[in-house]
């Protein structure tokens, strides 16, 4: 596969090079994929669908084609997903998808076990480690320390903000042995970032150690992301026509988004061929995308604080890979969009909860809350002329062209994607459910284990120091 850039058409380069390099320094751009090859009819037909890992191998393969052999793929893809991605029918046109279920109950676990076995199977004759700088304001850090934790060739440094991040997700990050470790700095999510930029621009430093950097915005992350959207689109079109005999649903997908990553994955999966007729872009008070598809202009922020923090981006970085891939009445037409504040988020788990004994988390919640107020009259609204105010929390006014299913054909099916386990948000889902969520076994775990973090000041010269004596 040749790979391009959002911001210069005109490069072109290999799927090694999109990773290890994560962005274009050049031009600041992000790599995509140069096309979105369909998958073998064959497979889209069985019944029941394929499983996880065949799914997962035959859409990976034309992406790293010519770079991994397949064998060596299988193996990547085997040894990343030994947990399954879920589909949980919760009423009688919902599914909630959970993608909770890796070692650290967040959809993150999907991308980044696959970016850390392709970064370790392009530095598999290298004769020393690639050392990974995290800055992290709490779950990419875990996820990504988790992911890389004993992956042959690699070395991880997580750097976060001493006492800004919850007990738990503290937890998560410094109990780490081996080839990963954690830095607690005493300063803000943005010093952590700061020092890890300084690093990546250190010539000296770069001279005696090999870094790079395991970001959100990286390719190996977002293509695996739309592996579950298959497999789940599959299931839910089979599961509906055997048990309820609607053999053609129209399944919308609706995304609690931050910086688009998993939204972005959901396009791709719907260019491979997944049966997937449109999306519901949902956000928090962090509506960015949500304006710029009501107004048409896009306005990065700065981010707030909100009880589905893991979605508190301002400048949500797959804008670009969206607006490079379609144009913005394309999007109208594909994404119902979708926003929601903390007052709402707090009432949709109590909905949920309350309609369908299901436990939601506060990023699943607006999922819940939007796809509630689509079914609920609010679409059908809008399709007769109502002018939604998107300054306020709802449904932007544009109508996309699935919107029929709903209000007239009665055959869509909504799946909610629950990127998080309710029990690492246990405290607000408390309070909006009255119960406490059950904590499954591996966070009881890692709440058990020891706390290694190290200190470290805001300080380049002291971390660099740090950095020359510890890494080999
Ligand atoms: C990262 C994250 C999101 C947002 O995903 P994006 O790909 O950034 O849109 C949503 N929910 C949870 C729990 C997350 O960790």
């Amino acid at each position: 596969m040749i790979y391009t850039d959002t911001r210069d058409s005109s490069v072109k380069t290999t799927f090694k090079t999109a990773v290890v390099n994560g962005m274009n320094e050049k031009t600041g751009g992000l790599y995509i994929p140069v096309e979105f090859p369909k998958l073998d009819p064959e497979l889209l037909k069985k019944n029941p669908q394929a499983s996880f890992q065949d799914i997962a191998f035959a859409m990976a393969r034309p992406f790293v084609e010519g770079e991994i052999p397949d064998a060596d793929l299988r193996a990547i893809i085997e040894d990343a997903y030994p947990f399954p991605a879920e589909s949980v029918k919760v009423d009688s046109n919902t599914y909630v998808l959970e993608l909770f279920h890796g070692p650290t109950c967040a959809f993150k676990d999907f991308g980044a076990r696959f970016m850390a076995r392709v970064m370790s199977y392009f530095n598999r004759n290298e004769s020393t480690p690639l050392h990974i700088l995290v800055a992290t304001s709490g779950d990419t850090g875990s996820a990504v320390g988790s992911a890389f934790h004993n992956v042959p060739g690699l070395d991880v440094t997580i750097l976060y903000p001493e006492g800004k991040v919850s007990k738990l997700q503290e937890k998560q990050l410094s109990t780490f042995d081996g080839n990963v470790r954690a830095l607690k700095v005493k300063g803000t999510f943005d010093d952590c970032q700061k020092l890890v930029k300084t690093a990546f621009t250190d010539t000296e430093l770069r001279g005696k150690l090999r870094l790079s950097s395991a970001n959100s915005i990286n390719i190996s992350r977002l293509l695996p992301q739309s592996f579950y959207y298959m497999f789940s689109s599959l299931y839910v079109k089979n599961n509906e026509a055997k048990n309820n005999g609607i053999h053609n649903p129209e399944i919308i997908m609706v995304v609690p988004s931050g910086n688009f990553g998993n939204l972005t994955s959901g396009l791709i999966a719907k260019e491979m061929g997944a049966p997937i007729s449109g999306f519901v872009a949902a956000t928090n008070t962090n509506r960015t995308i949500p304006d710029w598809i009501a107004t048409g202009k896009y306005e990065a922020r700065p981010s707030v604080e909100t009880y589905a923090n893991a979605m508190d981006v301002g400048a949500p970085s797959n804008y670009e890979r969206i607006a490079a891939m379609y144009s913005l009445d394309q999007v109208k037409e594909m994404f119902g969009s979708y926003w929601l504040d903390d007052e709402g988020i707090m009432a949709s788990i109590k909905d949920c909860f309350e309609k369908t004994g299901y436990t939601i988390d506060p990023h699943g919640a607006v999922g819940w809350k939007a796809w509630s107020d689509i079914k609920n009259g609010e679409l059908k609204a809008l399709t007769e002329g109502k002018k939604n105010d998107f300054t306020k929390p709802g449904l932007t006014p544009n109508v996309p062209s699935w919107a029929s299913a709903v209000t007239e054909k009665k055959n869509a099916i909504g799946v909610i994607l629950e990127t998080a386990h309710p029990a690492k948000f246990g405290s607000i889902v408390a309070e909006a459910t009255g119960k406490d969520p059950e904590i499954p076994a591996r966070l009881e775990a890692v709440l058990k284990l020891e706390d290694k973090a190290i200190p470290m000041n805001n300080d380049y010269q002291q971390f660099k120091a740090w950095l020359l004596a510890n890494l080999k």
